[in-house]
């Protein structure tokens, strides 16, 4: 397999927690080697402002699931045009709002719920004939732990505070902190993407630009597919040690 092969199949999985890049990272990835993009973070989001929105008690395991299952959600999967319907019903900005992102952790710990949506996932990912970058928690390991690029990004919690509040700008609410550290605890109680799993390269990005991020990117990409092509170069080195270093070279 070569990266560069347009027709090969070629399916990079990035997971992190909130504020470590993974969304400008993915869709940048994406664009420069002509991918489908997938941000299963706003699928849950989604469904969270679905059941919001028809007064769905997120308490009621039993009812949230149920919506999950009959959610009329349409995702766009093209990097430059984000495109997230429900009910034919543009929530690209009210699934980003304090109000949804309050409530997600109800939905992505409701187990039940998550295989719906692992499920609709996959689907996305055949259906763009398996080239695609996807990015969210458990796409390394559980919605495809067959990626032919698995990457864990992770940033300190000091860097990832200072990015989600520059990204939220003058809206950045003053339970930032709260948001962003505890969406991540409750979150990490169903899916584990604080530490990379075998075969999971760790890419640090607490110094490093977004640039220099999706040059690591790119290079674990390239690494991982010539190494699958023929089967001569060096294994890569999966112990996390080696990626971020090499990824901190401007
Ligand atoms: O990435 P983002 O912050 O938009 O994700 C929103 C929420 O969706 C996360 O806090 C988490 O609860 C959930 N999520 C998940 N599994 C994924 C992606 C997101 O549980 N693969």
């Amino acid at each position: 397999m070569n990266a560069r092969d347009t027709n090969a199949r070629l399916v990079i999985a990035i997971d992190g927690p909130s504020g470590s890049g993974k969304s400008s990272v993915s869709k940048e990835v994406a664009r420069r080697f002509g991918l489908a993009y997938l941000d299963t973070g706003a699928m849950y989001r989604a469904v969270t402002w679905w059941c919001l929105e028809s007064g769905v008690d997120l308490d009621d395991a039993a009812a949230v699931v149920a919506a999950t299952r009959s959610v009329p959600l349409e995702m766009g999967t093209d990097p430059d045009e984000e495109r997230i319907l429900v009910a034919g019903q543009d929530v690209r900005a009210a699934i980003r709002g304090d109000r949804v992102t309050d409530h997600v952790s109800a939905v992505s710990t409701t187990v039940p719920a998550r295989e719906v949506l692992v499920r609709m996932q996959r689907e996305i990912i055949r259906e763009s004939g398996n080239r695609i970058v996807a990015e969210g928690r458990d796409i390394t390991t559980v919605v495809a732990p067959d990626a032919d690029v698995r990457i864990l990004l992770t940033a300190s919690e000091a860097a990832r505070m200072a990015r989600r509040g520059r990204q939220l700008g003058a809206a950045a609410s003053s339970n930032l902190e709260a948001q962003v550290v505890g969406r991540d605890a409750k979150d990490s109680t169903v899916v584990n993407f604080t530490s990379a799993q075998d075969g999971v390269h760790l890419l640090d990005s607490s110094e490093l630009t977004m640039e220099q991020t999706v040059q690591g990117v790119i290079d674990l990409v390239i690494r991982d597919t010539d190494t699958a092509h023929d089967g001569a170069a060096e294994a890569p080195d999966d112990t996390g040690a080696a990626a971020p270093e090499e990824a901190r070279q401007p």
